[in-house]
């Protein structure tokens, strides 16, 4: 149970606590102490990005408007991405839809890889010289709440480590025990929303990269989502980041479709390096980090309340996440961003109730980052009940494109047929139609 103090203890107060230093709550802290708040960030890794786990994509979009100067300051960053698309595995054979120069080839580009470790520890510390007072190697584990049941502080795992703010901001991650405790959401994480993520990042001479993926130089960068055959048929996705002089490559699953047919991400990860059409790419190369994280996906269905007396909620902590497009980084940067100034604006009125903090949902309704959750709303389950996507279809592109382009010396009449009968021999044609259509209402938001 959440304790109720009468009495403020003095000793440690803030005018703002965020809880949890990855990109959302990096940014919450630092938009807010940018305004002049006084603020308490308090991550529980040894150093910011110590516990974070990523070789993906962030955003110039969300990056920019944090720092306009963004390019000035030297970030840690790997390789632009100027290649982008899918990948479908077959069982042997794989067909690529990516697409590279063009769009892909602005300076800076849209999006650029980095290593999560690296990159959040950087922006932590650019927060710290801007005023934010971080507090590494300690675990939040409850709310104060004065007698209204108004979250007024944090209790830490530290002796004595009560910390006071009138607001506290949770940026705690996928998991999302303290937003329960906070009263936001009532369930725990549910197994069919969240994707089990195995990824290892193995080490391979940029000239190498280059060589391989087709790369013209290390200023280029290759990003796909790779699917088909590596997930076996089940709900899940790969995907392969070209960083400096290293590959992370890695496979999801949600979490109930593992549990359900008792599969390993082990034995994921493992088929899909061995592929023989993966497996070339980073022949001779040395595993340096192998690891598994939570994704939560199931987005706009899945996000807790946004607020209430004295809290906020901001990033994966409130499910803010797209899964068909990547995006993660870019929502936690602009959420935090928001979610700071909004108890930065709490201040100036000195309501911190949820009616004060409640500017922070129509902020986040006038960004991309309501619009898109709302409108991918029934991806999660579009999904969840279209495995053909993960299988069926990749596989039939594979063998259609495969005849297409080897069938030479038959009627092609003959050869279309055979074409045609790859794909109904697995799925009636006007299923396969209708699949089509859900999707493309899926994706619209109809
Ligand atoms: C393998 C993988 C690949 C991904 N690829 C991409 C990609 O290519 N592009 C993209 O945009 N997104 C990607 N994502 C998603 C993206 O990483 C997240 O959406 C984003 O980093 C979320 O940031 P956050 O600040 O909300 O959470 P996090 O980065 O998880 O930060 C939460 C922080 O809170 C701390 N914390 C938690 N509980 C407590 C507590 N009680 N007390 C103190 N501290 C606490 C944690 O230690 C952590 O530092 C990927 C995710 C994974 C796992």
């Amino acid at each position: 149970m959440p304790k109720t103090k009468q009495k403020k203890n003095k000793k440690l107060s803030f005018d703002l606590i965020v809880v949890g230093a990855g990109l959302a709550g990096g940014t919450a802290a630092l938009s807010a102490a940018r305004k002049g708040l006084k603020v308490a960030l308090i991550e529980r890794g040894q150093t910011p990005g110590g516990k974070n786990y990523f070789g993906g994509t962030v955003y110039t979009h969300a990056l920019e408007e944090v720092f306009p100067d963004f390019w000035k300051r030297n970030p840690p960053l790997e390789r632009p991405v100027t290649e982008a698309g899918y990948w479908m595995l077959s069982e042997t054979g794989m067909t690529r839809i990516t697409v590279q120069g063009g769009e892909l080839l602005k300076n800076p580009a849209d999006a650029y890889i980095g290593m999560m470790a690296k990159f959040n520890a950087w922006w932590v510390e650019q927060a710290q010289a801007e005023g934010v007072f971080l507090i590494p190697k300690t675990l939040v584990v409850d709310f104060i709440r004065d007698a209204r049941g108004a979250i007024i502080g944090v209790q830490t795992d530290r002796p004595e480590g009560e910390v006071y703010a009138p607001v506290t901001i949770i940026c705690e991650g996928v998991n999302n025990i303290l937003t329960q405790k906070a009263g936001l959401i009532d369930h725990d994480l549910r197994p069919e929303t969240v994707a089990l993520v195995v990824k290892q990042l193995i080490s391979v001479p940029a000239e190498d990269i280059n060589a391989r993926f087709g790369l013209p130089d290390s200023d280029h960068g290759l990003a796909v989502s790779v699917i088909g055959d590596i997930s076996l048929g089940l709900t899940g996705l790969g995907f392969i980041y070209t960083c400096k002089s290293s590959v992370s490559l890695g496979v999801g699953v949600d979490l109930d479709v593992l549990d359900n047919h008792h599969a390993r991400p082990y034995d994921l990860m493992q088929r899909f390096l061995k592929h023989p059409q993966i497996a070339p790419l980073v022949a001779g190369g040395q595993m340096m980090e192998y690891g598994g994280h939570l994704i939560p996906e199931g987005g706009w269905r899945q996000m807790p309340k946004l607020y209430g007396d004295g809290v906020l909620v901001a990033g994966d902590a409130a499910a803010m996440v797209n899964a068909l497009h990547w995006e993660g980084t870019n929502m936690a940067t602009v959420a935090g961003k928001l979610a700071g100034e909004a108890a930065f604006e709490a201040h100036q009125r000195k309501d911190y109730s949820a009616g004060s903090l409640k500017v922070y949902q129509d902020k986040l309704n006038d960004s991309f980052i309501l619009r898109d959750l709302r409108q991918y709303r029934n991806f999660s389950h579009f999904l969840n009940t279209h495995h053909d996507f993960m299988d069926v279809y990749p596989g039939f592109i594979n063998t259609a494109l495969g005849k297409f382009f080897s069938g030479f010396g038959q009627p092609k009449r003959q050869l279309y047929r055979d074409i045609l009968r790859s794909l109904t021999r697995r799925k009636p044609l006007l299923r396969a139609v209708g699949d089509i259509v859900s999707f493309g209402r899926t994706i619209i938001g109809w």
